[in-house]
């Protein structure tokens, strides 16, 4: 039996930045009482405290088996009991020339693109110390525009063309680092070698285990997409269109236990 149930956060646990339906947060509450979870995304830390952290209704015994990897496993978060908070254990950030380098590069690719042309709403570079992420629409455009926000999300790029066309264009221009299609809206980079497989790989040695003990979850397994380095790796991986499929299995699984 697998010990470990890893998941992707956006399009895979909750719509896009927004958060966890409540069938979600229970499915999880009972999963923690078997497995150790974890929650690896592209969003920063604060996100996963809106979107999941917030809405969980678990003890805190369920708490010590829920691991946090914000901006894909380039953070590491565990609970402690007894603060009552997120205690972070490594965290991989960019240098600041690093940083310069990197969004000077995406605004020149977004501009000859003519992408930059678009209604935003936030900041569509944003620095999460690990990860430099650009977002199409804005970082904050759920936030505005709530129910809408994630509608024109969607519809922005539906069949990641335009995410893979930005990725293509960027990758050779920041050889040494790592260039990928994100969430819905989303370009992530962080350094080479750091993706949600390398965070996979901390977790399995965090907690003792093998690859064999995890089952992954995610909406973009697709070659290119930011959850395929973990099934490249060799990890069971479930390819789920949203988070009702999620529930589904995650019911499945919980009738089977
Ligand atoms: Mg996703």
């Amino acid at each position: 039996m697998k010990k470990v149930l890893a998941f992707d956060l956006d399009g895979t646990l909750a719509p896009s930045k927004s958060a966890v339906p409540d069938r979600i947060a229970e499915l999880l509450g009972e999963l923690l009482k078997t497995f150790h979870v974890c929650v690896i995304s592209g969003g920063k830390f604060e996100q996963f405290d809106n979107q999941l952290l917030s809405n969980l209704k678990t003890g805190q015994d369920e708490l010590s088996k829920l691991h946090i990897m914000p901006t894909c496993g380039t953070r590491y978060y565990l609970y402690a009991a007894p603060s009552k908070s997120w205690d972070k254990v490594y965290a991989e950030d960019f240098s600041a020339v690093q940083k310069a380098q990197i969004t000077k590069t995406l605004q020149s690719v977004i501009h000859a693109l003519g992408l930059d042309k678009v209604k935003v709403y936030g900041e569509q570079i944003e620095d999460r110390g690990s990860q430099i992420s650009w977002s199409a629409l804005g970082q904050d455009i759920v936030d505005v525009l709530g129910e809408e926000g994630v509608k024109q999300k969607e519809a922005w790029d539906p069949d990641n063309s335009k995410k893979l066309k930005i990725r293509d264009m960027v990758a050779p221009l920041l050889p040494e680092f790592e260039v990928r299609a994100g969430g819905t809206t989303t370009i992530d980079i962080t350094k080479k070698g750091i993706d949600k497989a390398y965070g996979m790989q901390k977790l399995i040695e965090q907690l003792d285990l093998s690859k064999e003990d995890v089952l992954f979850f995610g909406d973009k397994l697709q070659e290119g997409g930011n959850d395929y380095p973990v099934k490249a790796m060799g990890i069971d991986s479930l390819e789920v269109s949203d988070w009702r499929d999620t529930a589904l299995a995650l019911e499945a699984i919980l009738h089977v236990v």
